[in-house]
């Protein structure tokens, strides 16, 4: 049977328990068990897949084309394992299928109410891993901070847990800030004693806190801390800002949170953590030996978390090529014909990013050309691609107003078309193409060499792909397609030969790079923008060239 692990937040949100839930997955892993982690989100909207990134950040896919929470990007990219629909878990997903059961009559007349169906289904979806999949531990997130009127029934649902299940097969961890009050030159530990204070009125009692701190603690604070809050000293573990997220896990080992988890849940027997792969990464992390500037061309910049996995994949793909990967975030509604080659001039390479509508496409085809007759390396994700498509058309094959009908649905040259299943198509959530497809990759290509395979499969989430009657056309004058997906012919790849890296994919890369999997595109491009910067340097130093030659 499996054991359950429950993370609060408590003081205030934006703490990092998406990092320090997965640190700890990722450390009871290394030391053998077998571990997932999932979050339970109380937001009334089904999944997060109809918000706004401004609203929520990235919208993550899994395999099985759930659109979920960015937190389960990092469980992946830690754990190097796929989660699932049933990982993430939302109010608007629990109240779904209550009201749907309700429809059906399953209630026998009596009254639907939060307690106990609606905490009834909470712990019902809490437990189904565990249930299914032969995991030994499983780490559940609960997301918001305690307090909030939304979280009330997902706290309610551990209360009943903690008291259900036998005391070692349920655990909670709180995690709380200790704020340094400059004045004062002193740690505070007030708002974590209210805050468990709050968790306890609700019947549920952390079994261990974690406490994020810009200073360390010192024994006098945890000691404070354990004894007004009513837990161990050992179950006082300090989290202490870190320069990398991927510091965390060892900063948790040093801390022995993993140990002091094992204990309370009685499991004695337990190996050495096998962490080889996660140390190689962070020393190749911490010491560069080279640079190199991207440039991320998207619309969501002022927002980081809505491209987060295309930036952690780039520290992953960094880390692999002994390289820091400088990312300057390009705004795609700024950049103009005449403003392009100021803007993009000092880059190595350029991602144009994925996303959706018409604000800050033109600024990306405007981007997509200057890479194209520069020599840039060149990477466009989904919308990327598409926008790739549309430059090659108008500039190279001289229709002039080649365009997506997502951005002129009256277009003459829909060189990016709606999917056909997507037209009759009234319902947004869910309804994309989303999760994996496989993909057929053509031998002596780019992509070829990138994957050292012909076959792959990949995520999606989209509505718009590379309409086919223009294929012949783009092939002749030199832009392939070099990756289908063979049961339809949609276009999952792209590139030009005649450039040195010019490649756009159809699908998501970036959902499944991870630690200890650094996805092969992210790779190769970080590679070939080396290359780039080495030549350019070399240029600028004629005595560096003439000693190389
Ligand atoms: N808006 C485009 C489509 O739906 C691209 C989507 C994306 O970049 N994820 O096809």
């Amino acid at each position: 049977m499996a054991k359950y692990i429950f993370v609060t937040g408590g003081v205030t949100s934006s703490l990092g328990k998406g990092i320090i839930a997965a640190s700890l997955a990722k450390l009871l892993q290394a030391r053998g068990f077998k571990t997932t982690i999932q979050k339970f989100d109380p937001y009334i909207n089904v999944d997060p897949g109809t918000m706004n990134p401004y609203e929520h950040g990235e919208c993550y896919v899994t395999e099985d084309g759930a659109e979920t929470d960015l937190d389960l990007g990092h469980y992946e990219r830690f754990l190097n394992i796929f989660t699932s629909q049933v990982n993430n878990v939302t109010t608007g997903s629990i109240y779904q299928t209550v009201i749907n059961r309700e429809r059906e009559g399953a209630y026998l007349g009596k009254t639907v109410q939060v307690i106990p169906h609606i905490t009834d289904e909470i712990k019902r979806r809490m437990q189904l891993l565990g249930e299914t999949n032969n995991y030994d531990i499983i780490v559940t997130e609960i997301g918001g901070t305690v307090g909030d009127i939304e979280s009330l029934p997902f706290i309610e649902a551990v209360r009943q847990l903690q008291w259900e299940l036998p005391d070692e097969d349920c655990l909670v961890l709180h995690l709380t800030l200790i704020p340094y009050l400059k004045a004062a030159k002193e740690l505070k530990t007030k708002p974590t004693q209210h805050s468990v204070k709050l968790l306890s009125e609700n019947g549920v009692h952390p079994d261990i806190l974690i406490c994020r701190t810009e200073h360390p603690l010192g024994d006098e604070i945890k000691r404070k801390i354990a004894l007004f809050c009513n837990v161990k000293l050992d179950s006082v573990i300090e989290a202490a800002d870190a320069s990398t997220i991927y510091e965390v896990p060892m900063a948790m080992l040093k801390e022995q949170l993993d140990v002091t988890v094992l204990k309370k849940l009685n499991i004695t027997s337990y190996n050495e953590p096998e962490l080889g792969k996660w140390k190689d990464f962070l020393e190749k992390l911490k010491r560069p030996r080279n640079k190199v500037t991207i440039g991320l061309i998207g619309k969501y910049i002022e927002l980081q978390d809505a491209y987060k996995s295309i930036l952690e994949s780039f520290i992953h793909a960094g880390a692999m090529n002994d390289c820091k990967v400088q990312v300057v975030n390009v705004h795609s509604e700024f950049i103009t014909e005449d403003n392009v080659g100021e803007k993009l001039r000092e880059l190595d390479g350029l991602l144009v990013a994925p996303g959706f509508g018409f604000r800050g496409v033109e600024g990306k085809v405007i981007a997509v050309k200057y890479a194209r007759e520069n020599n840039l390396p060149f990477f466009g994700i989904c919308l990327g691609m598409q926008m790739a498509a549309i430059e090659f058309a108008r500039n190279v094959l001289g229709i002039t107003d080649a365009d997506s009908t997502e951005m002129r649905a009256d277009t003459q040259n829909p060189v990016i078309d709606m999917m056909e299943e997507q037209k009759k198509i009234t319902i947004k959530g869910g309804t994309m193409r989303l999760g994996s497809y496989p993909c057929h990759i053509k031998e002596n290509t780019l992509a070829h060499r990138i994957y050292g395979k012909t076959d792959i499969s990949e995520r999606h989430r989209h509505r718009w792909e590379f309409n086919n009657a223009y294929l012949n056309r783009f092939e002749n004058a030199g832009m392939i397609a070099s990756g289908l997906n063979t049961a339809s012919g949609l276009v999952e790849i792209m590139e030009l030969p005649s450039h040195p890296f010019f490649i756009g994919v159809q699908y998501h890369p970036e959902l499944k790079s991870t630690v200890e999997n650094p996805h092969p595109i992210f790779v190769h491009f970080i590679k070939a923008s080396k290359e780039f910067a080495e030549a350019k340097n070399s240029i600028k130093n004629p005595l560096l060239q003439s000693e190389m030659i």
